[in-house]
């Protein structure tokens, strides 16, 4: 049975793992992340994991048809993933899309951040549970870029 010290140490390291894992997440590592463009990616752009690095891999076909400006931003979504953590923490996906897009909007370029709003106003209510709709992400990108 462990003593009031030993449970004082293992708190001690449970803490210094919990900073160590937070600066590990908040850290700009984007250096690091490689980029693959895939034509047969089903989605616009994905954060996963290759050969044991952290990738972003996106589809350039989905890029030319929506356009630089929105393409890049939907790549700074996928950072704020990666920046978030969220490959680590596993957060609610619901929620990880949300902070991921609140990310983007406080990160990316706001050329980038506007066109992101056009594109997912012009979206309407269409959507998915995990990102929300159209206009719900044109709210959250404006509240967020405050
Ligand atoms: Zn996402």
């Amino acid at each position: 049975m462990p003593n009031g010290k030993g449970l004082k140490m293992k708190r001690l390291a449970y803490i210094s793992i919990i900073l160590f894992l937070f600066n590990a997440c908040t850290v700009d590592r984007s250096f690091a992340v490689q980029e693959y463009p895939d034509t047969r990616l089903n989605d616009i752009a994905i954060t996963t994991v290759i050969n044991g690095q952290v990738a972003i891999v996106y589809n350039p076909n989905h890029c030319n048809r929506m356009g630089n400006l929105v393409c890049n931003f939907f790549r700074a979504h996928e950072y704020g993933h990666v920046n978030l953590g969220h490959l680590i923490t596993r957060a609610h996906p619901a929620r990880a899309e949300f902070e991921a897009d609140c990310w983007a909007a406080r990160n990316a370029p706001r050329d980038q951040v506007r066109a992101a709003y056009a594109y997912f106003m012009n979206q309407g209510f269409m959507g998915d549970w995990a990102h929300g709709t159209g206009v719900q992400r044109a709210q959250r990108l404006s509240r967020c870029s405050q």
